[in-house]
C-alpha cells in the first residue's frame, strides 16, 4: 500500500508549502497540520496494515470553513480525504499521500432533537451513541448500533451504511436518515433527502449512503428516532456443531420471526472474549448464538417461547433466556467486545465483512476452517448472522511481511468464497482499499463503468477519496492474471478480465 510516490521529497515539500500556504488564508493556524508528528496520528484507520502519511490535515469548525477548504483544494487539484473518528476497517479514510485529510471531529453538536416527529438533525462528527443519549430523555434511541458506537461519528456511518446489532430489525443506516447536507467537492451547498418519508426529484440520499466520501463531504444529517422498546430479552443458544448453528439462524428468519439481534460467535471468539469481558458464555460449545426479542412484555414473552421452539428443535444443546437487565447487557457485551478481545490473543487482527445467504452460513464457515489450514493463520468468527454477515477476524502478526501476505489472501478467498455462494464482498464496512481486488470479482466491467460514471457526475476531476471503491479497469486486468497464476479460486467468469 506505501508504494513509492510519483513525486520527489523536494517536490512533496514544494507542494506542502503551497497548500499549506492557500489553506492558511481559510483556517485558522490550530486547524491546521502538517509537520510528520502532526500528521501520525491520521495516517490509518481502524485498518492498521495500511499506512499513508498526509500531505495536510484540515480541521474545520464550521461549514463556511469546509467550504473554502474544498474550494481551495479544488483550484489547486488536491485530493480530499474526508474522516470521521476513523474507526473504518476497509481504510477509507487512509490519507491519499498528496492529499488533504479533512477531519471533521469539531462538527460535534447536536443541532435539534424532535420529539414529535422523532427526528434529530445532527452535525456529521456526532459519536453514534451520543445521538442515543441526546434523545433518551424522550424516551427515543437511534437504532443503527455498530459496535463502535462509543467512537463513530454519523458522518462515518453515512459514508459507510454502517450497521449493527440491532440492524436486522430496525434497518441500516440508510433506513434511519432521511437528509444529509453538505458540499460537492467544488465547495457547493447540497441537500438530499426531506424530512418527509419521500422527497421530489431522484433519490440522491440513496446515493449518498454508502458512498464512502467519493461523493461530497456530508455535514449535518437528518436521523430517525425510534421508541425504546418496553423490555427486550436475550436467548443465549449453545451448539456442538457449526452446521447445526447456521442452519439454526436461516430455521429462525423461515419461521417469520424477526428477532431484534441474532448474532453468532465461533469458539475460538467466545474464549477471547470470555477471558476479557467474563459475559457468561458456553466455552464448551462449538457455536453460541445470541437470539434477542423486545417490545411490550406480552410480545416478547411469546417470542421468546417461539424463539427457544425453533432453536430446540434445531439442535441446541443449550439454551439460557437473560432474567435481567444486567444480565442481558453482560450477554451483549462478549458480543460488543468481540474485535478488541482479539487483541489479547495476537498481534494483529484483519476483519473481514461478507455477506452471504443465511442458509449458505455452515458453508462458509467450513469453508473458512479450511483455510485456515491453508494459509497458516487462524481465524475467529463473530458476526451478523441474522443478516447473513460475515466478521471473520484473521489474526496475524503485522510485524511479519509472510504473515501479512498471507493474511491478505486469505481474507480475499473468503470475499470470492462468499461471492461464489451467492453474497457480496461487502456488508457493511465498505469496500475502501481493503477489498478493491475483490471488486474486480463481484461486478463486471460495465457494472464498475457505471460506478465510476456516476463518481465522475459528482467529481469530474476524481478529488474526492481517490483510489478507493471502485477498482480501474488495469487493476482488475491485473489482479485476474495474478488470480488465474496464483490459483486461489477457480472462478468460472474470470476470462471476462
Ligand atoms: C471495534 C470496531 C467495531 C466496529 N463495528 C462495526 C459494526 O458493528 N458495524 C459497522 O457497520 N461498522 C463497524 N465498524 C466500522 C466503523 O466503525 C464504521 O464503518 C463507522 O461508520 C466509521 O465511522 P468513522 O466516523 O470512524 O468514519 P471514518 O473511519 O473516519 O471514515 C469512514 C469513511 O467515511 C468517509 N467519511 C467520514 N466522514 C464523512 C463525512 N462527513 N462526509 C463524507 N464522507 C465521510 C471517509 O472518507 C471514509 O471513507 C467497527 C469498527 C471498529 C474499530
Amino acid at each position: 500500500m506505501n508504494a513509492p510516490l510519483p513525486v520527489t521529497i523536494a517536490e512533496r515539500a514544494a507542494r506542502q508549502a503551497e497548500v499549506v500556504q492557500a489553506l492558511s488564508a481559510v483556517l485558522p493556524a490550530h486547524a491546521l497540520l502538517w509537520r510528520d508528528e502532526q500528521t501520525q496520528p491520521y495516517e490509518c484507520d481502524g485498518l492498521t496494515a495500511y499506512r499513508q502519511r498526509p500531505l495536510v490535515v484540515a480541521l474545520p469548525e464550521d461549514e463556511a470553513q469546509v467550504c473554502a477548504v474544498l474550494r481551495s483544494c479544488h483550484r489547486l487539484k488536491v485530493p480530499v480525504v474526508a474522516r470521521g473518528a476513523g474507526t473504518g476497517l476497509s481504510g477509507g479514510a487512509m490519507p491519499h499521500p498528496l492529499g488533504v485529510t479533512l477531519g471533521l471531529a469539531k462538527f460535534n453538536r447536536i443541532v435539534a432533537v424532535d420529539p414529535l416527529a422523532r427526528t434529530a438533525r445532527v452535525q456529521c462528527g456526532v459519536r453514534n451513541l451520543a445521538i442515543s443519549e441526546a434523545a433518551a430523555p424522550h424516551g427515543l434511541y437511534y437504532a443503527p448500533d455498530p459496535s463502535s458506537q462509543i467512537a463513530c461519528t454519523i458522518g462515518g456511518n453515512v459514508a459507510e451504511n454502517s450497521g449493527g446489532v440491532h440492524c436486522l430489525k430496525y434497518g441500516l443506516t440508510l433506513h434511519n436518515v432521511l437528509r444529509v447536507r453538505g458540499f460537492t467537492v467544488e465547495g457547493d451547498p447540497i441537500e438530499f433527502g426531506s424530512e418527509a418519508l419521500d422527497a421530489p426529484g431522484l433519490d440522491l440520499l440513496t446515493v449518498m449512503v454508502g458512498s464512502e466520501g467519493m461523493l461530497a463531504v456530508v455535514t449535518e444529517v437528518t436521523v430517525k428516532l425510534t421508541p425504546k422498546p418496553q423490555l427486550a430479552r436475550c436467548i443465549m443458544a449453545s451448539f456442538d456443531d457449526l452446521r447445526r448453528a447456521g442452519d439454526a439462524v436461516a430455521a429462525l428468519i423461515a419461521s417469520g420471526i424477526i428477532p431484534a439481534g441474532l448474532e453468532m460467535m465461533d469458539k475460538p471468539m467466545t474464549a477471547a472474549v470470555e477471558d476479557f469481558v467474563h459475559a457468561g458464555y458456553d466455552l464448551a460449545a462449538e457455536a453460541i448464538l445470541l437470539c434477542e426479542s423486545d417490545g411490550t412484555p406480552e410480545e416478547v414473552a411469546e417470542e421468546i417461547e417461539r424463539m427457544i421452539a425453533v432453536l430446540r428443535a434445531s439442535g441446541a444443546t443449550g439454551i439460557e433466556v437473560s432474567e435481567s437487565e444486567t444480565q442481558r447487557l453482560r450477554f451483549w457485551s462478549g458480543r460488543k467486545n468481540a474485535f478488541p478481545a482479539s487483541g489479547r490473543i495476537s498481534p494483529d487482527y484483519m476483519c473481514m465483512d461478507s455477506t452471504i445467504p443465511r442458509k449458505r452460513l455452515a458453508d462458509v464457515l467450513l469453508a473458512i476452517q479450511a483455510m485456515e489450514q491453508k494459509y497458516g493463520l487462524r481465524c475467529a468468527n463473530v458476526f451478523h448472522a441474522g443478516d447473513g454477515n460475515l466478521h471473520p477476524l484473521i489474526l496475524y502478526d503485522a510485524n511479519d511481511p509472510d504473515q501479512l501476505a498471507r493474511c491478505e489472501q486469505f481474507g480475499a478467498d473468503i470475499l470470492e468464497t462468499s461471492v461464489a455462494m451467492g453474497g457480496t464482498v461487502t456488508g457493511e464496512h465498505g469496500v475502501g482499499v481493503e477489498k478493491l481486488n475483490s471488486m474486480c470479482v463481484q461486478f463486471s466491467p460495465e457494472e464498475r463503468e457505471q460506478m465510476l460514471a456516476l463518481k465522475r457526475a459528482f467529481d469530474p476531476q476524481g478529488l474526492l477519496n481517490p483510489g478507493k471503491v471502485i477498482p480501474t479497469l488495469q487493476r482488475c486486468a491485473e489482479y485476474g492474471r495474478m488470480h488465474v497464476k496464483r490459483g486461489v479460486l477457480a472462478f468460472p467468469d474470470l476470462e471476462r478480465f
